[in-house]
């Protein structure tokens, strides 16, 4: 192998995602006189853009798919190379990719992202929504439905069935409530009039992470009948609104076949148990109806629809890696990364979506695979690779010492900060929570008297106050329940 390798670089980045791209330019610009190579299977690279600290923690910033072009022209010592990585030989410090060249290493960084975990593999009526391309298919697809089944529980989810109309979506949660990767019971209910209520105006602009192809097109009208609750039940409203959708369907029309409006309704505390088609009729049952495939639930009961969304997390992109080397893997698939973004691999680190985050933790830090993060890791094992190269310490930066992630869900501006959902504290916690229908849902996680975590819903305009308690850890035993009276200004009072 290192004899046909076509060049050695001395760094290069695998993946032109979030991950990949903030590497690649963390190392070009570090060491301008120095050949980096990005060698990534799309078409385009993803651009941070209008990057904004908002807070000590908290960022905001917007994503742009660009040509690699941009990429070139801002540093002459990077090439760009389009082909998938097809495999890595660690022993030789090479890569070789899917058009038969070899190229060579110093240091790797993999940024290879992950994708969807799929319901099912191959099966045409399934699908998983992952890049530009997926969602103008989702999009394709939905436009000649009446009916979609979308399984998960998690953020993909929770965007989907908000913003799809003129289809009966039909959501199928493993779990209690609606949307319990980031929230509880608690917040739920909060959300979940939103789905069923007009959306006669819309809330104040929220700045955010946001994903775009082109320049956002602004949402036309949106008319929507509801039923979130469980089966049985209903509700419907119609009523003009806003299209200010998650950022990675920004100015895509998510509509259905039909003319009708919103229809949600949820399948709680299931899972799927089978997905067959048309072709076994001996499986349907008669009441059914006639759908091109069918979802049997866990509940027994049996759903026909279009096609299915399957929104049920994401597996690393580790395979091309894996054949002859030795990394340490972590149980969701991620290659295992030290506090240096180090793989168990010699001179390969990693960041982003593929890795795992292995160190020992902050105790308000756990690791979620967002655009946040994938930005925050590429820039920190840019950092790493740098230090190492020069023999540089370098110590863990600061964005891991707390979680905090700026979202948007049912329209509502969304901060999540720490142990959110008090994860892994056990009992050793207590909660306070205050709650305005319609407008406001805070919750506020305190161990021994700490704040430990925050979920804010709305115009809170707490997270810097929240951020400030969690951070500096004071004790706030003596303000006990009056930490959320409304009558109290919080944010003069911690000044
Ligand atoms: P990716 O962005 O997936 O990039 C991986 C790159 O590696 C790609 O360029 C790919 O072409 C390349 N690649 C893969 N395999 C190879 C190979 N073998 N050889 C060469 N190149 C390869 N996060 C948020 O914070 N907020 C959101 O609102 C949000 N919404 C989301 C909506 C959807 C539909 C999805 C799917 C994800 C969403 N996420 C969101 C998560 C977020 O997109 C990811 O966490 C983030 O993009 C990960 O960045 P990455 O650079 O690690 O990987």
């Amino acid at each position: 192998m290192a004899e046909r390798k076509e060049k050695t670089f001395k760094f290069v980045v695998v993946g032109g995602g979030i991950a990949g791209v903030t590497c690649v330019e963390q190392l070009s610009s570090n060491f301008p006189s120095t050949d980096v190579a990005l060698i990534t299977a799309g078409r385009h690279i993803k651009a941070v853009t209008n990057y904004k600290q908002v807070s000590k923690t908290l960022e905001e910033f917007d994503v742009l798919e660009r040509p690699s072009s941009v990429l070139e022209e801002k540093f002459p010592n990077l090439t760009v190379i389009h082909s998938a990585v097809k495999s890595l030989h660690t022993e030789s410090h090479s890569v070789e990719t899917a058009d038969g060249r070899v190229f060579g290493y110093e240091k790797l960084c993999i940024c290879s992202g992950a994708r969807p975990k799929l319901l099912t593999q191959d099966n045409p009526y399934v699908l998983g929504i992952r890049d530009t391309d997926s969602a103008q298919e989702f999009q394709k697809r939905l436009s000649k439905a009446k009916r979609i089944v979308v399984v998960g529980n998690g953020g993909i989810a929770l965007e989907l069935v908000y913003e799809v109309e003129g289809c009966e979506v039909i959501w199928v949660v493993k779990d209690k409530a609606i949307g319990n990767t980031f929230f509880d019971a608690g917040a739920a209910q909060f959300l979940i009039p939103s789905l069923g209520a007009d959306k006669l105006e819309v809330s104040a602009p929220c700045r955010r992470t946001r994903y775009t192809t082109e320049e956002p097109a602004s949402g036309g009208a949106q008319t929507f009948t509801a039923d979130a609750t469980p089966r049985g039940q209903s509700s419907g409203t119609v009523g003009p609104g806003s299209a200010l959708g998650p950022d990675w369907h920004q100015g895509i029309v998510l509509h259905g076949a039909e003319q009708v409006s919103r229809c949600v309704s949820v399948e709680y505390q299931c899972e799927v148990k089978q997905i067959f088609t048309s072709e076994d009729q001996t499986l349907k049952p008669e009441s059914v109806g006639s759908w091109p495939v069918y979802i049997q639930l866990t509940n027994d009961k049996t759903l026909g629809c279009d096609f299915v969304v399957s929104a049920t997390g994401v597996v690393p992109n580790t395979e091309p890696f894996l054949h002859g080397n030795s990394f340490a893997l972590v149980g969701d698939g991620g290659l295992q990364v030290d506090d240096h973004m180090r793989t168990s691999e010699p001179d390969v680190y990693a960041a982003g979506d593929v890795c795992t985050a292995c160190w020992e933790h902050s105790p308000l830090w756990q690791q979620m695979r967002l655009w946040t993060q994938a930005r925050q890791m590429g820039w920190y094992a840019g950092r790493c690779i740098a230090a190492d190269v020069l023999s540089e310490p370098v110590d863990l930066d600061f964005c891991f010492e707390l979680f905090s992630h700026i979202t948007k869900f049912f329209n509502y501006k969304v901060v999540l900060l720490g142990k959110f959902n008090a994860q892994g504290l056990g009992s050793d916690h207590e909660l306070l929570v205050r709650c305005t229908k319609g407008q406001e849902y805070i919750k506020v996680v305190l161990s021994r008297g700490r704040m430990v975590g925050a979920v804010l819903i709305g115009e809170t305009n707490l997270e810097e106050t929240f951020e400030n308690l969690i951070l500096n850890q004071m004790d706030l035993t003596p303000y006990g329940e009056e930490l959320l009276n409304p009558n109290i200004d919080i944010e003069d009072y911690f000044d």
